[in-house]
């Protein structure tokens, strides 16, 4: 056993120190990003939000509103005929098939790529350090050479460059036990602070010139501004972009209205029964359930969230986001800031 005592940071441990500007107004501000991927070779250029590949959020109701200017994970249990009609229409350019390391998962993307035009996969596993994991990136990117590739998860240096290099992956998604509706942390005790995973991983991936996908953590618009401060390429959403319209899942109605939902981890008790029958025993569950409240189209949510990031670009003198990082100062506040429903430990 050893004990790695530098510090690590999560969003709440900082804040951003303002500084004196000659930043454009916020509405000259550039939110976007263009981005040439390592090992595909393809390039991408839009607002580097990305919805999270969880059933109720990873829908393609969201990719509809949120593409093509940001990027949309579709969830993986869409049957063939959907995802082929979907990739075969015009929302295709910032959306991700996904699917994670099973056989049949990758036998159902040869299926659909023969078929439409899938330019971006996610290959999501709970836990990205094994060799297995990598094996399998590297066989989709010798079957297909010319897809963009984003694997994860993964919290550290050594498996970015393993999933880079090894697995010839294009984009590295960040986060080990971050999420708002995970409960791994408590389970296992496995986890890394999600600002200093960012921070280190990014370093890595920049170094080699790939790209990461903060995933997770993030509960208000100032948690995304902290990502991309700490070096994020994208920032994927799952708990900010649940209960609006454009979601999949389990509506809570009274009178005929809408009035929340029930959002879950895709490892909870409720997706294992929808998805897996039920739970092994040999497995804990590593989500939980919450009821988040209805609200509304998820467009005005969005703009909160790139408001702030504005603002942010506006208070550290960076015109553009792509220069949000080299103008940030963190300052380490050991403080907790305001706790929300999903910081509550349940289930
Ligand atoms: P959020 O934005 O809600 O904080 O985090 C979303 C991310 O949490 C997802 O993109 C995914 O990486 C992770 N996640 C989703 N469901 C589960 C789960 O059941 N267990 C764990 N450990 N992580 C989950």
């Amino acid at each position: 056993m050893r004990i790695d005592s530098d510090p690590k940071l999560d969003f709440d441990d900082v804040l951003i120190r303002p500084k004196r500007s000659e930043a454009p107004s916020r509405s000259a501000i550039d939110l976007e990003r263009k981005h040439k991927f390592l090992n595909s070779g393809a390039t991408w250029k839009g607002v580097p939000l990305v919805a999270s590949n969880m059933d109720t959020v990873g829908t393609m109701a969201m990719a509809k509103v949120l593409g093509p200017e940001m990027m949309v994970c579709l969830h993986k249990y869409y049957s063939d005929e959907d995802l082929i009609e979907f990739f075969q229409n015009d929302h295709r350019t910032s959306v991700f098939f996904t699917l994670g390391i099973k056989d049949d998962e990758f036998e159902k993307l040869r299926r659909v790529k023969q078929q439409a035009d899938v330019r971006f996969v996610c290959v999501d596993a709970a836990n990205g350090y094994t060799r297995f994991f990598v094996e399998r990136i590297k066989r989709i990117r010798e079957a297909f050479s010319d897809l963009t590739i984003m694997a994860g998860n993964v919290a550290t240096p050594d498996m970015v460059q393993e999933l880079l290099i090894s697995g010839a992956a294009d984009i590295v998604k960040i986060g080990i036990g971050p999420g708002s509706v995970c409960t791994t942390r408590t389970k296992t005790a496995v986890g890394y602070p999600q600002l200093s995973a960012i921070i280190e991983c990014a370093d890595a991936a920049h170094g080699l010139r790939g790209h990461v996908c903060a995933d997770g953590g993030c509960r208000y618009p100032g948690d995304v501004v902290k990502a991309f401060a700490a070096g994020a390429d994208f920032v994927m959403l799952g708990g900010m972009l649940a209960g609006h319209d454009e979601c999949e899942g389990e509506w809570i109605e009274e009178d005929g209205k809408r009035v929340s939902m029930k959002f879950y981890g895709m490892s909870s008790q409720t997706a294992l029964d929808k998805y897996a029958g039920g739970k092994k025993d040999y497995r804990a569950r590593e989500g939980k359930e919450v009821v988040v409240p209805h609200r509304g189209p998820v467009k005005e949510t969005i703009q909160e969230v790139t408001g702030g990031i504005r603002s942010a670009c506006a208070y550290v003198g960076a015109a553009r986001l792509k220069d949000m990082s080299k103008c940030t100062t963190f300052v380490i506040c050991h403080r907790p800031q305001a706790g929300m429903f999903h910081r509550e430990f349940g289930n």
